[in-house]
């Protein structure tokens, strides 16, 4: 067996223990004489295992009883209509934009009621986090929408906007269980899985429970109503069992590892290795403001593209696979999650330090 180091921003790299356990349970799981992807999703096995995969999250997250856990499908992209579709009730809604993810979910809110782009970073390339200590909230917003992480840009809120007591509703699909959170703050917090928790397919919505309604805007579909699916208890129809289940046993691996504070401290260390090097290198250079910087992707260049598409391919020549940076921002991004071990980031900033003595 021969695993590279994966700096992919998503899908990503998951914790080698997780996939080898999935293996082993690949043909038999847990003496059912079949796979997870095989089963019922109503048979015992599965209730369990959805059961015990949120009652894992709740503990790692500290998630008070009012408020519901969803497993949906979708991807994080499909919540971008859900949310105007149940949370708009005066038809407004204010967006903070700092990427691209936070730019496509506020157009999408737009076909469905009144959008307010109350401060945005795309004056430099979406290159740091704008002050968000007091906007201009509407009297009338249903809620405040943030991407708290933005994997594309590499930046991560350090501290939540001022949202004058309007409900904050955030994407936190690349910052997912990186570190603690006070889940109190958020009415809605919802990310895919694929960036730090497990497969593609699964979307995870955390929400205030008074924020689950049936007076949802008309014309929402069956599956996209919260109320729907919190009554179901994610089981409506079919949801992405195999996915779940992956999910699962990511959060018993973060519960052994010792929680999200050792993950933060453990993320810390990473991200430290690799952006202190980049502040003194004469070769590459950090794309984001300092004080914005994101613990999970970052991203960096050389200022010569030739020069960075010779890096990336010489990179994964090294076994330092998809550091290629996002079309929008050229370059490189290491994506350094949860289940990169500090040996991969190691490894990159020793390959980094050589190219650049050879290229200099
Ligand atoms: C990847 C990503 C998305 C899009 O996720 P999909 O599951 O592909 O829809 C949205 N927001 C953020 C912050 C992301 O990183």
């Amino acid at each position: 067996m021969s695993r590279v180091y994966n700096f992919s921003a998503g899908p990503a790299v998951l914790p080698e223990e997780v996939l080898q356990s999935a293996a082993d349970e690949m043909m038999d799981y847990n003496g059912t004489g079949m796979s997870v992807m095989e089963m019922s999703h109503r048979s015992k096995a599965f209730e369990e295992i959805i059961t015990t995969a949120e009652a894992d999250l709740r503990e790692l997250m500290g998630i008070p009883d009012n408020y519901k856990v969803l497993f949906l499908q979708g991807g994080a992209s499909q919540q971008f209509a859900a949310i105007p579709m149940n949370l708009m009730k005066n038809g407004v809604a204010d967006y903070i934009i700092t990427g691209q993810w936070a730019k496509k979910a506020a157009a999408e809110a737009e076909k469905y009621g009144k959008v307010n782009r109350i401060a945005s970073s795309e004056d430099k390339t979406y290159s740091y986090i704008p002050d968000c200590s007091d906007l201009p909230v509407d009297d009338d917003a249903d809620y405040v929408y943030i991407c708290e992480n933005n994997t594309i840009y590499g930046t991560k809120y350090k501290q939540l906007p001022n949202t004058k007591g309007k409900i904050l509703v955030a994407d936190v699909s690349s910052c997912f269980l990186s570190e603690p959170v006070d889940v109190t703050k958020y009415g809605v917090l919802y990310g895919g899985v694929q960036k730090n928790i497990g497969p593609a397919g699964t979307v995870i919505v955390i929400i205030r429970e008074d924020l689950i309604r049936d007076d949802v805007l008309p014309g929402t579909p069956t599956m996209l109503k919260y109320k729907t699916q919190a009554d179901a208890k994610s089981l409506y129809n079919t949801p992405p069992a195999y996915g779940i289940y992956i999910c699962g046993k990511v959060f018993k691996w973060l519960k052994k590892m010792g929680g999200l504070e050792v993950m933060k401290e453990r993320n810390e260390k990473k991200a430290q290795l690799l952006y202190d090097y980049l502040d003194q290198s004469k070769l590459f250079k950090g794309t984001v403001a300092k004080e914005d910087r994101s613990l999970m992707n970052v991203p960096f260049v050389t200022g010569d593209k030739d020069l960075d598409a010779r890096f990336v391919k010489e990179a994964k020549e090294a076994g330092l696979e998809n550091l290629k940076g996002h079309r929008t921002v050229g370059g490189m991004r290491a994506s350094i999650y949860n289940a990169m071990p500090y040996e991969g980031v190691e490894a990159l900033v020793a390959f980094m330090k050589k190219f650049e003595e050879e290229n200099l």
